[in-house]
């Protein structure tokens, strides 16, 4: 029997439902998108990928009654001070689609050498027991590659085609999507995510 009936997820996109539904399988018996309960939009406020997390968890949470997850993930990239981080969706301005992201990618990028080059994607994510959960759960996973500006491969999203994986020789736009999830920042988090309520409900 699962260990919750019911769990909301802070977003609408209903990829990350199945995704979530599948890799909590036997923990949680039915995960809906925030939409399905309207509810609003939590303005993405904080600085960094926790606080974003929190604050869309949080929401969902005090709207529904019902425990929720969120998730906020990015691109960092060192040589820019962790640069655009929880910017990454509208880095090109607020209206920005993912070609201007992009070019804005290689523009910042023009003058830096081979070894300022690498960039990390990392994706946070969230579990609240109820609104007011004092001590949420947080599962954190990222992925290290680098920046090529001469963009391969038609998968993935965002700015997979220009996020290069020296031990694959390919970008990640170029992996397919079961190998993707398998080593990407999203896999990683969400198995940490899994261990962490598993090991909540044990009482450890
Ligand atoms: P979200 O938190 O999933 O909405 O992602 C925010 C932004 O980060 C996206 O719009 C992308 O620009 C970038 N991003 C996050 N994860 C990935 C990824 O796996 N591939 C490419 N871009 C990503």
């Amino acid at each position: 029997m699962a260990v919750v009936e019911r769990l909301v997820l802070a977003s609408g996109n209903p990829g990350k439902v199945s995704e979530l539904q599948s890799l909590l399988h036997g923990l949680v018996a039915e995960i809906r998108p925030q939409s399905f309960y309207y509810v609003p939009e939590a303005a993405e406020t904080g600085t960094t990928f926790i606080e974003n997390a929190i604050i869309k968890a949080r929401n969902a949470a005090a709207h529904t009654g019902l425990p929720a997850v969120a998730d906020d993930s990015g691109l960092e990239i060192p040589a820019l001070d962790g640069a655009p981080g929880v910017r990454s969706a509208r880095w090109a301005g607020d209206d920005a689609d993912q070609a201007a992201n992009n070019a804005r990618l290689c523009d910042e990028l023009i003058d830096l050498g081979p070894h300022e080059r690498t960039a990390l994607y990392r994706c946070v994510l969230v579990y609240m027991r109820h609104g007011d959960d004092p001590a949420p759960l947080i599962a954190e996973g990222h992925w290290v590659g680098e920046v090529t500006d001469q963009p391969r491969g038609t998968g993935g999203f965002g700015y997979d085609p220009h996020f290069y994986l020296p031990e694959q020789g390919c970008t990640a736009a170029e992996l397919d999507a079961a190998t993707k999830n398998r080593l990407s920042h999203r896999g990683q988090a969400l198995g940490h995510l899994r261990s962490r309520m598993e090991a909540l409900w044990r009482g450890v």
